[in-house]
């Protein structure tokens, strides 16, 4: 059979790095296979649907290159993809059951409901709907919700290709509900009719779905359905390891990520290294390595915990591997002010002299304005610097003189600035801390800047000189 996976994602808000990887697991084993990745929207929450939310996931989708086979926008044999454009569907399977006296109308209102949950707790007892199954439902249409009736009550035993073989006791199937009063079906309802007029073969989501199982397998069989093969991920852990990753633990949204000059390849490379690996100790993986090395037998079952750092060392990994044409397109947006005034060529040339050091293309600007304009001279950041502090003004105006002399004959490429340089340290008997910090501030006045040799090859001879000439100049006044 052909492998038909999806991701099945809810319009809710931001997607998160949980989410996604709710997409990569199928994306993967569809590609793996030679199969079918589809996307599909449920969006029968009416109470937790944000408008742009679908764009945002279909933006971010396209970002990361999951792109999908069939689903919403590209169409495909078993559209609608949209769970709210799809109600037909529902009432019909839904009718189906009822024929069979496999589903009644609930006649009770929330508050009756209510009251029967009370009565449980108080008694101590777990709050099972089927106990106050009405005798005589009335006979069910749109506007009433619709039950699934349980009429197996027995122990349910099934598979799952991460967590291995697992049951769950009688005491966790209940009448739930299948057709809301709204007239949407429910997620437990609508996603096994949806997975199977799809004819999806895998069902890949969160683990929090797991404790629903016996009620899934249940209604699989009143309808009938073969069940898919069952992919339940562990919870992405909150940093501490004790939790699951929440908002507050720091995580961002993807879109926060992007935003800050993260790569889609280090944000995909970061969530299929969250409780997998090859069993090697390789770390670096693109989509395409993914696709060959995945395997869902090597993910673990323990949640797996959310390390930011580890995502920014990658993003900085990803950012060096990465094409230069491709890197100046991902960094089209990310140029300071200055930066972005200057020409693609410029542009380009002065990326290349950053991509060693660039950790996210959010720092771009930090790192490169002063290629673009004359920094602003800041004698503090010499006199302040703990390597320079103990000279005097004297002590560094003539190590910028011996430094510019030197330089003024050196040919201008990295290998012989690299030299002239060594060369310095010796005839200027500094420690390369001391002498370059100074040259380094003094070109650049920024914060952080790539190797000395580079930043001078990217400025130019006469830019650079001219800046240690204003520097000594400023010193001296
Ligand atoms: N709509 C569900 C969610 O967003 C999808 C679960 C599933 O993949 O079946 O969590």
């Amino acid at each position: 059979m052909k492998t038909r996976t999806r991701f099945a994602p809810s319009p809710t808000g931001y997607v998160h790095i949980g989410n996604i990887r709710s997409a990569l697991f199928p994306y993967l084993l569809a590609k793996q296979n030679k199969g079918t990745f589809i996307l599909r929207i449920e969006d029968t929450d009416q109470n937790r649907f944000v408008a742009d939310a679908e764009a945002i996931i279909l933006d971010t989708l396209r970002w990361l290159g999951l792109q999908w086979d069939e689903g919403v926008e590209v169409g495909g044999p078993f559209g609608p993809y949209r769970q709210t454009e799809r109600r037909d569907h529902y009432i019909k399977w839904a009718e189906k059951l009822i024929k069979k006296g496999l589903a009644y109308a609930d006649p009770y209102t929330p508050e009756e409901v209510q009251k029967f949950r009370q009565a449980a707790e108080k008694a101590k007892k777990p709050f099972l709907y089927r106990n106050h199954r009405p005798e005589n439902p009335p006979k069910w249409e749109l506007g009433m919700p619709l039950r699934f009736k349980q009429t197996k009550i027995e122990r349910k035993y099934w598979h799952d290709e991460i967590m291995g073989d697992l049951e769950a006791g009688a005491e966790t199937l209940d009448d739930f509900i299948l057709i809301k009063a709204d007239g949407l079906p429910t997620y437990n309802f609508a996603h096994i009719v949806d997975d199977a007029e799809m004819e999806c073969t895998h069902v890949t989501r969160g683990i929090e779905y797991i404790s629903s199982m016996a009620n899934y397998l249940a209604l699989y069989e009143a309808l009938g359905l073969k069940p898919p093969i069952f992919v339940h991920m562990p919870h992405v852990m909150a940093p501490s390891g004790n939790k699951k990753l929440g908002k507050r633990d720091g995580a961002k949204s993807v879109q926060e990520y992007r935003a800050e000059g993260y790569l889609p390849e280090a944000m995909l490379n970061f969530l299929v290294m969250l409780g997998w690996n090859d069993g090697t100790t390789t770390d670096i993986f693109s989509l395409d390595d993914m696709v060959k090395q995945f395997d869902l037998t090597r993910v673990q079952r323990a949640g797996a915990r959310f390390d930011e750092k580890r995502l920014l060392w990658l993003n900085g990994q990803w950012i060096r591997r990465t094409d230069i044409a491709k890197l100046f397109n991902y960094a089209k947006d990310f140029w300071g002010e200055n930066g972005q005034k200057a020409t693609d060529e410029r542009k380009l040339e002065v990326l290349a002299g950053v991509q060693e050091r660039l950790k996210t293309l959010g720092d771009l600007p930090t790192l490169t304005e002063y290629f673009f304009t004359t920094p602003k001279i800041d004698l503090s950041m010499i006199t302040d610097n703990k390597f320079l502090s103990r000279f005097s003004k004297d002590e560094l105006i003539t190590m910028l003189e011996v430094a510019t002399l030197k330089l003024k004959t050196t040919e201008w490429q990295t290998d012989s600035l690299q030299e002239a340089l060594n060369q310095l340290l010796t005839e200027t008997a500094r420690k390369p801390a001391e002498l370059f910090s100074l040259l380094r501030i003094a070109v650049s006045y920024a914060p952080f800047s790539p190797e000395l040799p580079r930043t001078f090859a990217v400025l130019g001879q006469a830019e650079s000189l001219a800046r240690l000439q204003a520097t000594m100049d400023a010193l001296h006044a």
